[in-house]
């Protein structure tokens, strides 16, 4: 169906409340597993239903904020959904301590169990005014961030449209765009200090009321790890300082030899050519139309995807005025759809929508027919592993988007890609080192960040830059702000991501193959049984990352 068409009806909360009390009254009276299932369908029709509404509300109003009723349709839903939520939750519970739970199990999985289990200790009443406290600390950042002006050669600009002068061909640009970033952050460093301050504290406050010893078994419960705890990421983390680092050391000096420096300095950071990094040849609407070529070349799966996305009006993704910033994609159950919004303006990171974002839709459209909603309640480790293979995959096709840059690209991608396992490792070590000691001081912490970073990228040299030589980096790092120990799912998508590049450059098809297989299985099995059954090694393991790391030298 086309979005257009797909009939829209606002959620009646009364309805809802209802809906869940007879339900969780039902299924406490269950006479046997087979009763209790047959009544878990009918919650997933119903919250199929609501989830559907909520995405066409979202999407409409994203696509056009002047619009006065698609506004107000917002404000209700934001209203609301706590509510929803919470009667989820009172729900699930009494699915959780069923006297039918093997028989759920096997249904529904014990992943799925493992996850109600670790949402149960991860909230009671009495935390949620620090809840309340914590979303509130993590708007006052966002905000904060959002309004910075930066004065920048007689003009005023924010973070992201600073951005383009950090890696300007000109390097006395980009060395000055770089102070007057770091300006920025030093006049508001204060105040991002106190913001984490206090979101430490509130977070180790929530986690003693709940009974834990710090912040850091609770953070990793409320990232659903089911599958790998703090042990195992620390033995990650070792492997990548003992691999990546030194890789990553040869890949910077590659790169201070491309560029023409003598030495390398912070502000000719992600900066790869002297004629400038690539960017798309053609306008948002050619970029499209070659997404739609390549994806019609690259498998039939993927051809059926592409189309059957444009199709049904299920992208929105060249820039328009009235649009919201921003890019994602989501999923309407009812309709089986994945939609995509973006706002295209020319650069790069129009081509990541194409290979980033639809990776993650077309993993959506391929298990869309997949009855049990656990099956698909992906962990982010996982999905976006999904999304960054797809980016390699789509190499072959990359002078479709960027001409005869296509090579340089492709080369900028991959030393990018590699570049951040360590930075990426770095900002999990050093939220763990923070919520390990919650009393530390601001200045405490930011000496954490710069010990770290002479660990995880000793090739840095800020010159006399004090604040960020200090180690205040990581204040614009919003992950750290906004969910403590999310980041790091990021870097072991990545590896495993790469594990396919070095599959797919021995044999496309075979490699192919086992990604279709691992977006099939989507949440239904532990990530390290997944990774096995598609063929892959989990980077938990010993060498996974040392061998990667061997197959990567070949590449560059
Ligand atoms: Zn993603």
């Amino acid at each position: 169906m086309k979005f257009s068409e797909m009939p829209y009806k606002r959620i009646d909360m009364d309805e809802v409340k209802s809906f869940f009390t007879k339900l969780i009254s039902d299924s406490k009276n269950a006479k046997s597993g087979e009763e209790q299932f047959e009544l878990h369908k009918k919650y997933y029709d119903f919250i199929n239903e609501i989830k559907s509404n909520l995405v066409i509300a979202n999407f409409r109003h994203d696509c056009d904020t002047t619009i006065e009723e698609y506004a107000k349709e917002k404000d209700y839903i934001d209203e609301i959904l706590p509510g929803i939520n919470q009667l989820e939750t009172e729900y699930l519970k009494v699915v959780f301590e069923s006297p039918y739970r093997d028989f759920l199990e096997q249904k529904i999985s014990k992943v799925a169990f493992k996850n109600m289990e670790l949402a149960n200790n991860s909230i009671n009443d009495k935390i949620i005014p620090l809840m309340q406290e914590e979303n509130a600390l993590i708007s006052k950042y966002d905000k904060l961030i959002a309004s910075a002006k930066i004065p920048f050669d007689g003009e005023e600009y924010n973070l992201s449209l600073l951005r383009k002068f950090l890696t300007a061909d000109d390097r006395e640009t980009r060395k000055r765009a770089w102070k007057a970033y770091s300006d920025y952050f030093t006049s508001v460093t204060d105040e991002i200090d106190d913001i984490y301050d206090k979101l430490v504290k509130n977070r180790t406050a929530q986690a003693k009321e709940l009974g834990y010893d710090n912040y850091v078994e609770l953070g990793y419960n409320r990232m659903n790890r089911n599958a790998y705890r703090r042990k195992e990421v620390e033995g990650f983390r070792k492997q990548v300082k003992e691999s990546f680092v030194p890789f990553v050391c040869e890949i910077q000096e590659l790169r201070r030899k491309n560029i023409g420096v003598d030495a390398l300095k912070y502000y000719d950071n992600e900066v790869y050519f002297t004629n400038g990094n690539p960017a798309p040849t053609g306008t948002p609407e050619e970029i499209l139309k070659a997404g739609q070529e390549m994806y019609r070349e690259l498998s039939p799966e993927t051809a059926e995807f592409f189309d059957f996305m444009t199709e049904n009006e299920l992208f929105d993704v060249l820039g328009r005025k009235t649009k919201k910033q921003g890019g994602y994609m989501d999923f309407i159950p009812k309709y089986k759809s994945p939609i995509i919004f973006a706002n295209f303006n020319g650069t790069s990171g129009d081509v990541d929508v194409i290979t980033h974002e639809c990776g993650h839709a077309f993993q959506g459209y391929v298990t869309r027919d997949i009855e049990i909603k656990e099956h698909n309640d992906l962990t982010m480790e996982t999905a976006e592993i999904h999304s960054m293979s797809m980016e390699y995959f789509t190499y072959q096709w990359m002078d479709k988007f960027f001409g005869d840059r296509a090579d340089d690209y492709r080369k900028m991608h991959l030393m990018d890609s590699i570049t951040f396992i360590p930075y990426g490792c770095m900002v999990d070590e050093f939220q763990h080192i923070v919520y390990d000691k919650p009393e530390m001081t601001p200045a405490e912490r930011k000496a954490v960040w710069a010990d770290l970073e002479k660990q995880y990228r000793p090739w840095l040299d800020y010159e006399d830059d004090e604040f960020f030589v200090n180690g205040g980096f990581w204040q614009k790092q919003g992950h750290i702000f906004w969910q403590p120990f999310y980041y790091i799912d990021y870097v072991l998508a990545s590896v495993v991501a790469m594990e396919f590049k070095v599959w797919m450059d021995k044999d496309f098809n075979e490699a192919w193959k086992h990604y279709l297989q691992l977006c099939n299985l989507s949440a239904k099995d532990f990530y390290e049984n997944e990774l096995a059954e598609a063929g892959l090694e989990s980077p938990f393991k010993a060498d996974t990352v040392k061998n990667l790391v061997e197959e990567l030298k070949k590449k560059i």
